[in-house]
């Protein structure tokens, strides 16, 4: 099966009521962790790249290790989506070199910081649409603004501004029907990275992870019951992860994920795409520093990255029973951009 447009793996996600890991590479190891996970539970999936991780792995790397994945597990379909594209230039460099589907983050001016206003990102992923469409290409964007950073790009508000930035349902309608786009991420408090903004326990001073606006996807989920959400920040941040850094010599205290159950009930409203980077990141760390402290003596990298590999395969099997989609690779049959180009016309 050659790399599907998103745009297919979402629709049937919604035809099926369930969610879709989105999960963030930047080399060898993390693709073919997925895609053996995706083969053994049998779930379609999204891979995705950031502009840092095309600047590190060079484009061209990624390119073929994802089209190497198609070709070893063709009965998968897999998309392969640019996470956080910050201009139409970017998009069309992703797009040119086979990415079969976009994100153009318009909530973000150019240097992926300071935020746009609402018409600037109106603006500039209805152009983006306007290019990728015809070419069969998915888009999705983004309305609201997250906190935490991603790969240098986010405007790192702090957990008050990300209160003033969340969704809002009313113009997230209006969002959709001006650019028409594929896919719409929501801003509901989630962040980015493993230091997501926790809050207080008023009673017993614990603290706790981030609220998160769940009710604004309910309502964008009522108003537009086919339009299909994705949850940004979205990863667990597992304490057992986190333990087993700080046991081999890491230093990571604090760290506050999204549970589970909060992205399964906004899958139940709407939301197919989940993106999830950290945790798999966590996974790997921990196998290599328990690793580098247990056998000091090993110097060969496969020792270590071996480990590794099946540790992020242990997550992403995880997510993929959790979000629902495990069990359904084979309930079509992946179409082409060719065939997606009809589509929209
Ligand atoms: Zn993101």
């Amino acid at each position: 099966m050659p790399l599907v447009p998103m745009r297919q793996i979402l629709d049937e996600a919604a035809k099926g009521g369930y969610g879709v890991g989105a999960f963030n590479v930047n080399n060898m190891e993390q693709i073919q962790a997925i895609m053996q996970a995706a083969n053994d539970t049998n779930s379609p999936v999204i891979i995705q790249a950031s502009r840092g991780a095309l600047k590190y792995s060079k484009m061209i790397y990624l390119k073929k290790l994802m089209e190497a994945a198609a070709e070893e597990f063709p009965h998968i379909p897999v998309s392969m989506h640019l996470d956080h594209g910050n201009s139409l230039e970017t998009c069309k460099e992703a797009i040119a070199l086979g990415f079969t589907s976009v994100m153009m983050d318009g909530s973000l001016a150019e240097d992926g910081k300071s935020p746009n206003t609402y018409e600037q990102n109106v603006d500039i992923t209805r152009r983006v649409v306007e290019y990728a469409h015809p070419l069969g290409v998915t888009v999705e964007g983004e309305l609201g603004c997250l906190g935490g950073i991603e790969d240098g790009h986010g405007a790192g508000l702090s957990a008050d501004e990300v209160d003033a930035h969340l969704t809002d349902p009313a113009q997230a309608e209006d969002f959709v029907a001006k650019t028409g786009l594929d896919a719409l991420a929501v801003a509901i408090g989630t962040s980015h990275g493993a230091y997501k903004s926790g809050r207080k326990d008023p009673v017993t001073g614990e603290m706790l992870p981030p609220n998160l606006a769940m009710e604004r996807i309910h309502e964008i989920h009522k108003r537009m019951p086919n339009c299909h959400m994705v949850m940004h920040g979205s990863s667990s941040v597992p304490k057992e992860l986190v333990d087993i850094i700080n046991q081999y010599g890491g230093n990571m205290p604090d760290t506050f994920g999204i549970p589970v159950e909060q992205i399964q009930d906004g899958i139940k409203h709407g939301v197919r795409k989940v993106n999830v980077d950290t945790d798999s990141r966590l996974a790997i760390t921990g196998a290599i520093r328990k690793v580098f402290v247990e056998t000091p003596g090993k110097f060969d990298p496969r020792d270590y990255l071996k480990p590794a590999r099946d540790a992020a395969y242990a997550v992403y099997v995880a997510r993929m029973n959790a979000f629902g989609q495990a069990g359904h690779a084979t309930d079509y049959k992946g179409i082409t951009l060719e065939d997606a180009k009809a589509y929209y016309k």
